[in-house]
This record gives C-alpha cells, sequence and structure tokens, in this order.
C-alpha cells in the first residue's frame, strides 16, 4: 500500500515564553535549551505529524521588542522558502502575536499556505505548560488543506490571524477574536468551520516589505484635552488610529477634536476610526457624537481591531499607494479584516 507522501513544515523560531528560560533578570529566550526540548517532545517524531524542520530568527525576541524590521524578516524567511514547504508555524511571544500574525496577513500577498503563528503563557521548560499542546497542534494545521492564510492557533482555538487580540494577560486561554468566529476548534478533533475560511488567492505569491511609516493611535477617554495632540498632528504623520467609544463616539467632538482632525486631514493624515469595545462596530453617523468625524474626513474601520488597523496602514503606505486609495483600502476587507 502506497503511503501518501508526508506535509514539511517549517517552524519559525522568534523568541516568546514558549522558549524562555528564567534568569536572574526574568523569563528569557533560550536557543540550544529550546532546541533540546523540541527533541525531547516524542509525539513530533510521530507518524501523524509532518516532517519539520526549525529556523531561528536572530536575536530571538521577547515580543515586545517586535518592530516592522523583524515582522520583514519573518516574511522573507517565509517568502524564500514559500515554495518547498507546505506551511508555516511561527512560534512568537504572545504579546504582539496578534499584531504580527495581522502584518503578515497583509505582507505574504496572495498567500495560500497555511501559517499559524503560536506560542504559550508558560515556557516548554516547565512541567506544567501549554506549550507543547500549542505547538503540536498548530503543526497539525499547519499540514492541513484546509486554511489558505494566516492564522493563530492557542488553546484550542483557531483565529484568523487579522481578528485576533491578545486578551488575557494570564489565562492560557490567551486570545479572542470578538468579531470572527473561530476558523477551528480543537477538541477530540479539530473540527474545522470551512465557511468561514478564505478561499486559495488566485494571483501570484509576492511579499511586500514594510517601510517604518510615521503612524499613531490615540485613544479617547473622559476629560482627554485634544489640544495636546495639536503638536503631533502634523505633516509627518502618515495614518492615525481613533480608539473611540461604543460605535465610533467622541466627547464635545464639535469643539475641541473636530479643527484638530480637520488639521490632519488637510495634512493628508488618514484618520481611522476604531472602538474601544473589542464586540461590535463602528458606525460613523450613527450618533451626533460621531457625525463629526466622518465630516472632518476621518475613515471607519468598523469592526477592524486596532492591531490590525495599525498593520493596515503599515502595508498600504509601504504599497506607495495615494491618499485616496488607502482611504478606499481601509474601508475595505483585504485579507478578511473588517465586516463591511
Ligand atoms: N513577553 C512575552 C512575549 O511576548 C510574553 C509571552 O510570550 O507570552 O514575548
Amino acid at each position: 500500500m502506497s503511503k501518501t507522501k508526508r506535509k514539511k513544515i517549517l517552524i519559525i523560531y522568534t523568541g516568546g515564553t514558549i522558549g524562555m528560560m528564567k534568569t536572574r533578570r526574568g523569563y528569557t529566550p533560550q536557543k540550544e535549551k529550546f532546541h533540546q526540548l523540541l527533541d525531547a517532545i516524542p509525539e513530533l517524531k510521530a507518524e501523524e505529524m509532518p516532517d519539520w524542520e526549525v529556523v531561528d530568527m536572530d536575536p530571538l525576541l521577547d515580543s515586545s521588542n517586535i518592530t516592522v524590521r523583524e515582522w520583514n524578516a519573518i516574511g522573507t524567511v517565509i517568502a524564500e522558502n514559500h515554495d518547498r514547504y507546505d506551511g508555516f508555524v511561527v512560534l512568537h511571544g504572545t504579546d504582539t502575536m496578534a499584531y504580527t500574525a495581522s502584518a503578515l496577513s497583509f505582507t505574504l500577498r496572495n498567500n495560500s499556505k497555511p501559517v499559524i503563528l503560536t506560542g504559550s503563557q508558560i515556557p516548554l521548560c516547565e512541567i506544567r505548560n501549554d506549550a507543547r499542546d500549542n505547538l503540536i497542534t498548530a503543526m497539525l494545521v499547519a499540514a492541513n488543506d484546509w486554511v489558505h492564510e494566516v492564522c493563530l492557533y492557542f488553546s484550542g482555538k483557531l483565529l484568523r490571524g487579522n481578528r485576533s487580540i491578545k486578551y488575557s494577560a494570564d489565562d492560557l486561554i490567551a486570545f479572542e477574536s470578538p468579531n470572527y468566529l473561530p476558523l477551528a476548534e480543537a477538541g477530540i478533533e479539530i473540527r474545522y468551520n470551512s465557511a468561514l475560511l478564505l478561499p486559495p488567492c488566485k494571483g501570484e505569491f509576492s511579499l511586500q516589505i514594510l517601510q517604518e511609516v510615521p503612524i499613531g493611535v490615540i485613544k479617547v477617554f473622559p476629560g482627554i484635552q485634544f489640544e495636546l495632540f495639536d503638536s503631533i498632528m502634523t505633516e509627518r504623520l502618515k495614518g492615525i488610529v481613533i480608539e473611540t467609544f461604543g460605535a465610533g463616539n467622541i466627547p464635545g467632538s464639535a469643539d475641541a477634536l473636530l479643527p484638530i482632525i480637520r488639521k490632519a486631514s488637510d495634512n493628508g493624515t488618514i484618520i481611522i476610526v476604531c472602538s474601544q469595545c473589542p464586540h461590535g462596530t463602528v458606525a460613523l453617523g450613527a450618533y451626533e457624537t460621531s457625525a463629526a468625524l466622518r465630516d472632518a474626513g476621518a475613515v471607519s474601520g468598523y469592526d477592524i481591531t486596532t492591531e490590525a488597523a495599525v498593520a493596515k496602514l503599515y502595508y498600504l503606505f509601504s504599497r506607495g499607494l495615494n491618499e485616496e486609495d488607502i482611504r478606499a483600502r481601509m474601508e475595505r476587507s483585504l485579507r478578511g479584516e473588517i465586516t463591511v
């Protein structure tokens, strides 16, 4: 009986708690020890598992230190190996995993292979850990034929990468996808929700390298003194994500914020309105308090996460699109990141 060919997975180890060890200055990522621990997991050599190889990023990082440069480096490893592997598992710290997953969902243009980010809340070196299960299931997901997109796998749930947020600093169920149901749930079996998955892309795969575009995020709060932000709203600022109340509302909009937003918009800054509520969508104009934002030239982020909005701004500016194109694409779903 002929055996079906095993899938080939490339594991890209970027750092994060999953491979950390305790030192006198707290947890830090380790290379050799992590490889020894991986080699000691018998399940990774089981017949049911795909073939795999690991490549380490240099330096290994706590993901709080991830920047656009590391997103480009991870994207480059995937692009250079895209034809040689069936899927990719990116081992990453949890703190910025949702940002990296969002960024890769845009920069890996026309990617149809599973790219699964995972990590853990407890390092693999600890007796009680969530690293082993997250890694094994992420590898099985990366070797399946259903997924054609960038996802985040954590604690039994496969989430669309650009829909995910880190939701808990200490629970093992650390991620949520508040506006999109999980793409798969790993119980006794891994059950894919095929109606939610993206179809394979038709175009040719390519990598978009990101530029360090000057962008910002402002979170609105009661009593916010908008004048303080006037000085950052210069022509240098290419884009700003405003985390508003509820469905896109801001306090006392007409007096304080409006002239500042208008000035930014006149300067060519793209203003994206997101909600502080993880669940639900921005509806500019539903209340008087949000109509002013729209009138001043802001763009609705609908139900986009701040993580995806930031990544999408980097991506669209790095493509060298003009202001009008960027505004139009911000209000459109590129890789399933918003419900319009
Ligand atoms: N600070 C760590 C990181 O993001 C947290 C984690 O991995 O869970 O790299």
